[in-house]
């Protein structure tokens, strides 16, 4: 710990920044994936009831995933353009630094934690999902 306004090293930028790239790929693989899956589950098809409740309710969950993955890609573009103008890693609320801990584990953060329980608060949403190695 250098100073208490520690912004990114240039190392740790470089680090982030190939993490954000790669489950940008990782996570466009797994969208394409799930939208030909979804695709591929014909609706109305023939069948009993309990059937076509369980392909309603399998494709309903590729699409939301689907969603969540789109959402995802959109929040790493956007870090990736904070990268490119110099502002990453600091809370879009208040400027403060985001730990470099906690970007490696969530790289498109943009919001300190006490921000972004506040956020999460706002949204009604908690982030569950988070890269695939913090898996316990
Ligand atoms: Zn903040």
């Amino acid at each position: 710990m250098s100073s208490a306004t520690t912004s990114l090293s240039q190392a740790q930028v470089r680090e982030l920044r190939a993490r954000l790239l790669s489950e940008r790929r990782r996570i466009q693989t797994e969208h394409e994936t799930d939208v030909e899956r979804e695709r591929a589950i014909a609706p109305g098809e023939a069948g009993d009831v309990v059937d076509r409740a369980e392909s309603d309710r399998e494709r309903q969950e590729l699409l939301s995933a689907a969603e969540d993955e789109l959402a995802r890609i959109g929040l790493i573009d956007e870090a990736l353009s904070r990268l490119r103008a110099g502002i990453y890693g600091r809370c879009l609320a208040d400027g403060e630094p985001i730990p470099f801990a906690r970007l490696r584990v969530v790289p498109w953060a943009c919001y300190c934690t006490e921000h972004q329980e506040q956020w999460e608060a706002e949204h009604c949403v908690t982030t569950t999902w988070s890269p695939a190695q913090v898996s316990t």
